[in-house]
């Protein structure tokens, strides 16, 4: 076995500059055109490295698919997928008022740097550094790079289901947690809407004809959100809402969106029963309720332990002190590949701060070391 990974140069200014020139692509997931620059953009970075690229066209206005591999050594039929997103939830011009792109200090600021364009550009570049020196994967190396991964992959989900079924380890580029950890195991979460049609009226002088859906919306609100449940790792987020048309009327609409995280797959299922079947508080209202589980939750298995165990073994090479966080709310792609029983190991990608938020940044500092692990598993997980 060659080991270049171990002592191949990795240029932390090369590393910079690559991440700069991702994120100065702004790709917010439901913006098609913007998002297909960015796939444009990682079609000619495959294009480098000789990766036999696959771009399939987006759906219902989703930016493309774009997919690379690499045969490796083996010419095994099961190998390492790197699941990667390049869509932000930042929208254009973020890069220049909200979150200027800079550097100050250890930190490069910008938006879509720690959640996860750096990510997906440090498992880029190792891939490219061990080619270049004349390595090369034991395994079968495919990248997938989705492009609306914030909006819960609803175009790419099966895509990611079919390629974690031909999967030996998933590795994803997600960012790391509380100073560098990785991520084994993740909330489900589920999403729902409920709209209410009630009866309008004058609300001054026929008030009592009225149905306010607006008053049914809030009393379900209060009970849906004492549903949550911290020992048992459930919460419930009324985040989005809707209704009414002027404050002298009585609302005959009203729109509710909510979050449900849970930690086992038990608990969201009989959430998702309980929260299909309610019915209106007021029977002159009527009450639809829309929604399920979007990701199943990702939980430890002895595989995934053991995934971890070697990218630490790797990592504790070069001095970094790989550790692992669990039941992190957050959801990701790595909850749909490891729903496949694929080992899936997350939480890869760079370390830094603030995701989704205006202060978004990565530490530069944490880019060569985690770039030296992932150019360690291409080239020896086997
Ligand atoms: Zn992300």
């Amino acid at each position: 076995m060659t080991d270049i990974a171990a002592s191949a140069d990795l240029s932390t200014e090369d590393l910079v500059q690559g991440v700069i020139d991702w994120i100065s692509i702004e790709s917010p997931s439901l913006d098609t055109d913007a998002v297909n620059r960015m796939v444009d953009h990682v079609e000619s970075e495959f294009e480098v490295v000789g990766l036999e690229t696959e771009r399939t066209p987006g759906e219902d206005g989703w930016g493309d698919l774009i997919r690379g591999r690499a045969p490796g050594l083996a010419r095994a039929n099961k190998g390492i997928l790197v699941v990667s997103h390049i869509d932000t939830v930042h929208p254009i011009g973020t890069k220049e008022s909200g979150n200027p792109i800079r550097i100050e200090g250890d930190n490069l600021f910008g938006p879509g740097t720690y959640d996860m364009k750096a990510g997906a550009y440090i498992a880029y570049y190792a891939f490219k550094r061990l080619l270049e020196e004349g390595g090369e994967p034991i395994l079968p190396v495919t990248f997938m790079y989705i492009p609306e991964e914030e909006r819960g992959s609803p175009y790419s989900r099966k895509y990611i289901a079919e390629e974690a079924r031909k999967a030996k380890y998933v590795l994803v580029t997600e960012p790391a947690r509380d100073g560098g950890k990785v991520v084994v195991e993740r909330k489900g979460s589920a999403r729902y809407k409920i709209a209410a049609e009630g009866r309008p009226a004058h609300s001054g002088s026929k008030h009592e004809y009225g149905r306010s859906a607006i008053k049914e919306i809030a009393k379900h609100i209060c009970e849906i959100e004492s549903w949550t449940d911290y020992d048992r790792g459930i919460t419930f987020n009324a985040g989005l809402i809707s209704g009414g048309t002027g404050v002298n009327v009585v609302p005959q609409h009203c729109q509710l969106e909510v979050d449900n995280r849970f930690e086992r797959l038990e608990d969201g299922q009989e959430f998702e029963e309980r929260i299909l079947g309610l019915g209106p508080y007021n029977p002159d209202v009527k009450l639809t309720v829309t929604g399920s589980i979007m990701r199943p939750p990702m939980n430890i298995t002895d595989a995934i332990l053991d995934l971890f165990q070697k990218a630490r073994a790797f990592s504790l090479e070069h001095g970094l002190d790989l550790q692992f966080t669990s039941r992190t709310g957050g959801g990701s792609d790595g909850n749909l590949t490891a729903a496949e029983g694929a080992p899936t190991l997350d939480g890869l990608g760079a370390d830094g701060y603030g995701a989704h938020q205006l202060d978004e940044h990565i530490y530069i500092s944490s880019l060569e070391p985690r770039a030296r692990t992932w150019m360690k598993l291409f080239e020896r997980l086997d």
